[in-house]
């Protein structure tokens, strides 16, 4: 049995927003809704993510480390 092998990266996370640029709103925004996408690129994997622009209800992108946790 490997039970000590269980992650709890998942338990403790906060909502926490993030700032991110909406293209649409022309303005900075926080969203606390919003997901990171890994994407793989030549030079390695970039991570990006996506929310949802409070204001406007349209994407927002932006581009974070790889390693970010969120
Ligand atoms: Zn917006």
């Amino acid at each position: 049995m490997t039970s000590a092998a269980i992650m709890t990266s998942v338990v403790g996370r906060e909502t926490m927003a993030e700032e991110f640029y909406c293209m649409k709103c022309r303005k900075k925004v926080q969203s606390d809704k919003f997901e990171k996408k890994t994407l793989k690129t030549k030079t390695g994997e970039r991570a990006q993510l996506v929310g949802i622009c409070p204001v406007c209800g349209g994407k927002v992108y932006k581009f974070v480390k790889a390693d970010f946790k969120g």
